[in-house]
């Protein structure tokens, strides 16, 4: 049978042939922007798990309302890709406001960010993501907009210069970061609200895929979903991207379906293992074992001696690793565990005997 039920219509190829980068990389590729808009759920029902934050965050969006106020400032923090900027638009949804979407690297100079907040409407939504890499000059024009609504400008120079004070529209920041430890003090301080997203389980992710599946017309079993989800290292974007990977593999073997066993040969072929891992983490956890006695070792040692970068370790890598028990994080270093030496099939090693044993065999003498 030469014919498939696979309908392409509804893709558009973007982020398609990007083998070259990590297949289970975290980040956005440039060109998938149609797919994940078609692919973002769009209301509060439709967005998968994060059941906590969900659920605050539709008291807090009830409550605004009955007020008849704007939201307070949300900070969303959490790896790549679990769907922060997602739910900032479905909050701007729920609220039934506009919003306004930009990266703290983008905003380069305070009149930058003044520009975006005087544009906007009473109760709009001003999303920035990666608001840890704004620079601190534009990070204090924000200061006093979330605060107090105004910011303060400088007009002319020299003696003659003076400040206004322009008062602004109230609006609501979300601010996205994958690190909440990396904001100033003041800044973080400022929003009322702090969620955090925790990664997905797989049968969340299972959903997920299924849901994407419908859209893209692709038709999945339930142990064919289960399978991408299962080694998408709790993250959507992943499960999204895997699943495309999948129905190629599948499509060229003129399957109908995508059941368990396609998908798990083709995430075979594309060297992600049972648990979701490629050969980045495998060489990563197995540095740390050739080179270092399985650690501990300092994260900038180990991004040297991986060939990445320490904060791309600390983001992508690391979190996945530490939710499976694999690596563990000391105050003199990063180790792999027993469960690490066993997934890899190395033999972990002898324990060596702990400065504590000693003391206590001389109490005894
Ligand atoms: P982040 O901003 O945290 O990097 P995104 O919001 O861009 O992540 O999410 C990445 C993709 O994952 C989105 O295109 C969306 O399709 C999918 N996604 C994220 N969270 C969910 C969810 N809870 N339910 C369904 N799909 C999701």
């Amino acid at each position: 049978m030469n014919e498939t039920y696979f309908d392409d219509s509804r893709f558009d190829g973007g982020d398609d042939m990007d083998f070259e980068n990590r297949i289970v990389s975290t980040a956005y590729t440039p060109g998938s922007d149609e797919a994940e808009v078609s692919l973002r759920p769009r209301h509060m029902e439709d967005y998968i798990g994060q059941d906590k934050a969900k659920e605050n965050l539709k008291v807090y969006i009830e409550a605004a309302k009955l007020r008849g106020d704007s939201l307070d400032h949300v900070l969303l923090y959490g790896p790549p890709g679990l769907g922060k900027t997602t739910l900032s638009n479905i909050i701007a949804a729920e609220m039934e406001v506009s919003i306004r979407i930009t990266s703290g690297p983008a905003i380069e100079k305070p009149g930058d960010l003044v520009a975006l907040l005087t544009n906007l409407n009473q109760g709009d939504v001003l999303f920035i993501d990666e608001i840890h890499r704004m620079p601190r000059t534009v990070e204090e024009i924000l200061y006093p907009a979330m605060e107090d609504y105004a910011v303060d400008i400088i007009i002319g120079k020299g003696p003659s210069a003076r400040s206004i004070r322009i008062d602004l529209p109230k609006f609501t920041l979300i601010g996205a970061t994958t690190r909440a430890g990396q904001l100033t003090t003041p800044l973080r301080d400022r929003f009322g609200v702090l969620l955090k997203l925790e990664l997905y389980t797989p049968e969340q992710l299972a959903l997920i895929v299924k849901r994407s599946a419908a859209i893209l017309g692709i038709p999945i079993s339930d142990d064919g979903a289960y399978e991408i989800a299962s080694r998408s290292r709790g993250t959507p974007r992943i499960a999204n991207r895997l699943l495309k990977r999948v129905r190629d593999f599948a499509q060229v073997q003129r399957k109908t379906e995508i059941d368990a066993a396609t998908a798990g040969y083709a995430l075979d072929r594309l060297e992600i293992d049972e648990l979701g891992l490629d050969n980045t983490d495998r060489r990563m956890m197995e540095s740390i074992i050739k080179f270092y006695n399985g650690g501990p070792v300092g994260l900038d040692t180990l991004a040297a001696t991986i060939g990445e970068e320490a904060i791309t370790i600390e983001d992508v890598y690391e979190p996945y690793l530490m939710q499976l028990g694999f690596i563990q994080r000391t105050p003199r270093g990063r180790c792999v565990t027993r469960l690490a030496y066993e997934h890899l099939g190395m033999r972990p090693p002898v324990p060596a005997q702990a400065p504590g044993d000693q003391l206590q065999f001389f109490d005894e003498e």
